[in-house]
C-alpha cells in the first residue's frame, strides 16, 4: 500500500515551492518535529517494549551533531516545536548538549518551544539544566501512584524517583504535564485519584489510548480501554466543560470544575483528527515517520551520511513530507498483529 492510498485524487495539492515552509500533500503545514534521541530506556513499561529488548547498536544512531543538523534544517523549513523523546531522552549522554544547541533556534526567534517527553526518573537531575537552556514546559508519563503497581508496569521502576523528578521539575519552574496510558486491568479504578492528584499540584494531565505499535510480551486487546468510557465514567461525579484548546494533536482538553484542572483525551483508536494533523517524526536512526500509525518511512541519515549538502537534505526533506499518509489505519482487534511494527520507543511517543 503506498501512502496515497486513502487520498482521493482531488484531496492532493500541488507540492510548495521553495521558502513556503512545509507543506504535505494535503495542504497541511508541518510545524511540529518530534525527535526521539535513543531507542534506549531505564524502564521497559508493559505495553510499550518487551521485557528483553535488543536495542539498536551505537553505529546506527545519529550522533548529537547530526540530530542537531537534521532538526536545525526542519527549523529553517519552518517547524517552530520541537520535541526530544525517546526511548528515555534522558538517558541519552551528552543530552544537554544537543538541548543547549537546539536553544539558539529559540534565541533567535526561529523556534516557539523546544521540549520534551520524559519518565521522569532523571529529572532531579537535569530539571534545572533543561530550564536553563530555555525549555518552559515538559511531559511526564505516568500511569499510578502507587509504588507496587508502578514497579510492575514498568518492570522495576521507582516511584519515588519520579516523584523527585517531578518535584525538581516544578521547582526549576518547568510547567509539567502528566501523560497516562489508560489500562483497563491496571490503572483504571486509580485515574480519578491520578486527575485529582495532577490537578491538585497544579499540573495538567492528559490520558492516552494504547496504539498497537511493536510485539511486546502482552496482548494489548486485553488493556484496551476506551476513553470515550473513561470520559462517560468522570462525567458521572464531574463537571466537565470541552475547551476550544487545540494543539495540531489528537488531544481534546476539558476543564474539569471540580479540581479546576485541564484534562486531556488523546483517542487515536475511537478517534482521529489526521485532518489537522501538523507533526512529524524523526526516530534516532535519521528514519523520518510523517504519521505515527502507517509504515511510511524516509532514511535521512543515508542522506546525510552520504556527504548531503544542506540543499539536498532539504530536498529530501520535502519530499518525505510531500508523501504524509492522509491518515492513519490503527485498529486494536484481539490476536491481530501491531498496525505498525515498530515500537513507540523507537518512533519517539
Ligand atoms: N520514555 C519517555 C516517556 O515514557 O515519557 C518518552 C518516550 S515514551 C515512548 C512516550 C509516551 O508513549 C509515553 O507517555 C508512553 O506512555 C507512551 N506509549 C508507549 N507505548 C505506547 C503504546 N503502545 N500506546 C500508547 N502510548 C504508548
Ligand atoms: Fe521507556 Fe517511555 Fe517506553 Fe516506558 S513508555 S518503556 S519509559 S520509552
Amino acid at each position: 500500500m503506498t501512502p496515497y492510498d486513502l487520498a482521493p485524487p482531488q484531496a492532493r495539492r500541488a507540492r510548495p515551492a521553495d521558502g513556503q515552509g512545509l507543506i504535505d500533500g494535503f495542504g497541511r503545514h508541518v510545524t511540529y518535529l518530534r525527535v526521539s534521541v535513543t531507542d534506549r530506556c531505564d524502564l521497559r513499561c508493559v505495553y510499550c517494549m518487551s521485557e528483553h529488548m535488543r536495542f539498536l547498536p551505537k553505529a546506527q544512531v545519529l550522533t548529537l551533531e547530526e540530530l542537531d543538523r537534521i532538526a536545525s534544517a526542519f527549523v529553517g523549513l519552518g517547524v517552530r516545536k520541537l520535541r526530544l523523546t525517546g526511548g528515555e531522552p534522558l538517558v541519552r549522554k551528552g543530552l544537554m548538549n544537543l538541548v543547549e544547541a537546539l536553544s539558539r533556534h529559540l534565541k533567535s526567534g526561529a523556534l516557539d518551544e523546544l521540549t520534551l517527553t520524559t519518565n521522569g526518573t532523571r529529572l532531579a537531575e537535569f530539571a534545572a539544566q533543561l530550564a536553563a537552556h530555555g525549555v518552559r514546559r515538559i511531559n511526564v508519563s505516568l500511569d499510578t501512584l502507587d509504588p507496587d503497581r508502578f514497579a510492575r508496569l514498568t518492570r522495576g521502576g521507582d516511584l519515588a524517583q519520579v516523584l523527585a523528578g517531578i518535584d525538581a521539575a516544578q521547582a526549576a519552574g518547568l510547567a509539567v504535564k502528566i501523560n497516562a496510558v489508560a489500562l483497563s486491568h491496571d490503572n483504571a479504578a486509580e485515574l480519578p485519584a491520578l486527575i485529582q492528584w495532577a490537578h491538585g499540584r497544579g499540573l495538567d494531565m492528559t490520558l492516552i489510548e494504547t496504539m498497537p505499535m511493536g510485539e511486546i510480551d502482552e496482548d494489548r486487546t486485553d488493556q484496551f480501554l476506551s476513553l470515550e468510557a473513561v470520559r462517560a465514567e468522570l462525567a458521572s461525579f464531574w463537571t466537565l466543560t470541552d475547551l476550544p484548546l487545540n494543539t495540531g494533536g489528537p488531544a481534546r482538553y476539558v476543564r474539569v470544575a471540580e479540581t479546576g484542572g485541564r484534562l486531556g483525551f488523546i483517542t487515536p483508536l475511537t478517534h482521529n483528527f489526521c485532518e489537522a494533523c501538523n507533526r512529524v517524526r524523526l526516530t534516532c536512526t535519521g528514519t523520518l515517520h510523517t504519521c505515527l500509525g502507517r509504515e511510511d518511512a524516509s532514511d535521512l541519515r543515508a542522506v546525510l551520511r552520504s556527504g548531503a549538502s544542506d540543499a539536498e537534505l532539504v530536498a529530501a526533506i520535502r519530499l518525505a513530507v510531500d508523501a504524509k499518509p492522509q491518515g492513519h489505519d490503527f485498529h486494536i482487534d484481539r490476536g491481530a498483529a501491531p498496525s505498525v511494527t515498530r515500537h513507540m520507543s523507537t518512533t519517539g511517543g
